[in-house]
């Protein structure tokens, strides 16, 4: 657990859907991490790698943890853009298919100690045509006890058909740290004089194509990721602490379960669109069943 705990300052989201899925038992075959670079993707990969292997959940403080730290563990696979031997420059520069290949050889070995495997793509957009199609073949016939950690910063450069099949977890550089963007605080900002439904109903009116709904979609993560943390009175890792009352009797009757589950039910609907579902319909489904 304590692993895990390292990521919730900056994460908050991303541990909430780590930890559920753990503690129900309910763990994907695939995750995608995705978000800007810098933004603790691949440090959190390692520490869900181990809560999965660790045998006290990610103790932090034991053999195996410390293994997967230094990348030594042998239940652990990382496979990254520039780390084997390679020939030509082009190479150098994606994951090919023999890559692939080889993590699919290694994956049907039993784990050496009887828990899970976890295999991390590093850069995941890198892979070449062939290697994701070969990826997704292990995909469609996972292998037991195996939890495949896809890392990307340009979600966009993947095949869809791999991306439908992982659960993804958005990262967000942390906007406290930086400077907020202007826009998201705007769109905060006009929710005091009109109502966070109402505000939220306009934006979903004005959607035009996929790209336009994810961005309503990570939109809605936002304000939920908020929304939760004032249930959790955890305001010290708040965006936009300074709508915190606001936010507060919006959610006033709503118990944080239900918020966990409307996070659930946007990543769905997310994953939808992505599948190229038809837009509207998904996205008025979501809001018959968001407030
Ligand atoms: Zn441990």
């Amino acid at each position: 657990m304590k692993a895990l705990l390292k990521i919730s300052e900056d994460q908050n989201l991303v541990f909430r859907i780590l930890d559920g899925a753990f503690k129900r038992g309910r763990i994907a075959g695939a995750y995608l991490f995705y978000g800007p670079e810098g933004s603790g993707k691949k440090f959190a990969a390692l520490q869900f790698a181990k809560m999965l292997i660790c045998k006290n959940a990610g103790c932090d403080n034991c053999v195996d943890c410390a293994r997967i730290e230094s990348l030594s563990h042998p239940d652990l696979r990382m496979i990254s853009v520039g780390t084997e031997k390679k020939q030509s420059e082009k190479e150098k520069s994606s994951i090919g298919v023999d890559e692939i290949r080889e993590l699919q050889r290694n994956v049907f070995f039993k784990s050496f100690e009887s828990g899970f495997k976890v295999c991390i793509i590093d850069q995941c957009e890198k892979m070449t045509e062939n290697a994701a199609n070969s990826f997704l073949k292990i995909l469609e016939d996972p292998p037991a006890n195996t939890v495949f950690i896809l890392i990307s910063s340009s979600v966009q450069a993947l095949p869809l058909t791999v991306v439908s099949r992982c659960q993804s977890a958005r990262f967000f550089k942390s906007i406290k740290k930086n400077n907020k963007p202007e826009a998201l605080g705007k769109e905060f900002s006009v929710f005091r004089s009109d109502g966070f439904e109402s505000v939220l109903r306009q934006m979903k009116e004005k959607v035009e194509g996929k790209n336009e709904a994810i961005e309503l979609i990570d939109f809605l993560l936002l304000f939920y990721r908020e929304a939760l943390l004032v249930k959790e009175q955890d305001f010290k890792n708040m965006d936009f602490p300074e709508y915190k009352d606001d936010l507060m009797s919006f959610f006033q009757g709503i118990k944080k379960e239900r918020i966990i589950e409307f996070i659930d039910r946007i990543f769905q609907t997310r994953r939808m669109l992505y599948k190229n579902a038809n837009q509207k319909l998904v996205l008025d489904a979501l809001f018959m069943r968001l407030f």
